[in-house]
């Protein structure tokens, strides 16, 4: 079969236990992402990755993992020359920066900036870095599933998919497999994710009813992480 550039990491995704994989290569991504502009590269003093910053600046998510990297002068400098560039779009009246066709004839200064103001709330540099190539280890999973045998089985055995994560990949199930692989391919995870979230739902009730005295002595059984893999399922977001 042939090589692809992401097979090894989605392999290796699917092969790791617990949790949805697809979060398993996001959060690799991130960090590698973070590690880039922050680590010893040192890539936030390269201008084209500064201009890209500037412009693009961070999410509040983003922005608190590169506070927790406690790399101050980096963080500052890369926020400064950020909100430099905020400040002179928001003052320039300069409406291409931030894309064209955002606004509409009669609307007040007021309605301007505000719009400008949510565009810039509206990106980050990390989010953006990542969603392209994270996309691409999808549809490297897409191009496995039909060829190589060793797919089927690993998602057979996994404990079902993040919700973001299982939408995402329902709609590119139906664009990038044929009818034949989409059946088989459906036929695996609808019932895996059915069944993952049954168990879930399960534990969560086991979980409250753990509350009731009566239950004191009575075994957690797999309930004492509910509320965490219910989040995590929920958003993909993974809270220890
Ligand atoms: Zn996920
Ligand atoms: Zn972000």
């Amino acid at each position: 079969m042939k090589e692809h550039i992401h097979t090894i990491p989605v392999i290796d995704a699917l092969r790791e236990p617990g949790h949805c994989p697809f979060c398993k290569i996001y959060d690799k991504l991130e960090a590698d992402s973070i590690d880039f502009i922050m680590g010893p590269s040192l890539s936030y003093m390269t201008e084209s990755v500064r201009d890209e910053t500037n412009e693009a600046g961070f999410c509040e998510e983003h922005l608190r993992k590169l506070y927790a990297v406690q790399n101050r002068l980096g963080l500052a400098l890369m926020l400064h020359t950020h909100f430099k560039y905020v400040q002179k779009n928001m003052e320039s009246g300069k409406i291409a920066d931030i894309g064209s066709g955002l606004f509409k004839k009669g609307e007040t200064q007021a309605e301007r900036t505000a719009k400008k103001i949510t565009a810039f709330q509206n990106r980050c540099y990390i989010c953006e870095k990542i969603n392209g190539t994270f996309l691409r280890y999808m549809d490297t999973f897409f191009y496995l599933w039909p060829r190589d045998s060793n797919i089927k089985p690993l998602v057979k055995a996994l404990p079902g998919f993040c919700l973001p994560h299982y939408a995402a990949m329902l709609s590119m199930a139906e664009k990038s497999l044929g009818k034949k692989h989409l059946d088989d391919f459906l036929g695996v995870v609808v019932p895996l994710q059915k069944a993952a979230m049954e168990q879930l739902e399960g534990d969560m009730d086991w979980f409250i009813q753990k509350f009731d005295y009566r239950n004191n002595d009575a075994p957690w059984k797999n309930s004492k992480d509910a509320i965490n893999r219910t989040m995590a399922m929920l958003k993909g977001a993974i809270i220890e």
